[in-house]
């Protein structure tokens, strides 16, 4: 292990008189561990959010009218998601799936859509959000929102 992280952790140990219980810190480890995966969960959720406009900024440009430097802008934003998600377009296209009924919930009671002044659509009385439908799908069927503290 570590030696300047065990120095660290003895220092915050000794400052703040903390727990020398194993079974607190196996506690903790649980809370920081549901932590990541809801920060896993969001950043799935958000990949997905940045292709899924992107699509929507390539059909409203005309495939063939996107201008260079977006399309520059484009391919950087498709390489770091290549990086964080690796080649597992199953995953990708699946989250990308959950997103798209996801937003598709957005419509309201008459199933008309509610728009911002800019043209944004936004969300409905009947939105449902995609994370916990993502939550599952990568963490499976039991698995909840992280609990703040
Ligand atoms: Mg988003």
């Amino acid at each position: 292990m570590n030696q300047e992280k065990i120095n660290a952790l003895r220092n915050f140990m000794t400052t703040f008189e903390a727990s020398q219980d194993p079974a607190l810190w196996d506690k903790l480890i649980a809370e920081e561990l549901a932590e990541v995966r809801e920060a896993v969960v969001n950043l799935a959720k958000e990949l997905a959010d940045v292709e899924y406009v992107m699509t929507g900024y390539i059909l409203a440009s005309g495939e063939d009218s996107v201008p260079v430097k977006r399309m520059v802008q484009l391919e950087a934003i498709a390489f770091v998601l290549e990086n964080l998600c690796g080649h597992n377009t199953e995953m990708r296209q699946q989250v990308f799936q959950f997103v798209d009924e996801s937003n598709l919930s957005k419509l309201d009671d008459d199933g008309n859509p509610i728009r911002r002044d800019d043209g944004k659509i936004l969300k409905g009385p009947n939105y449902v959000p995609a994370e916990q439908t993502i939550r599952e799908f990568l963490f499976g069927p039991m698995a909840k929102p992280a609990a703040t503290n």
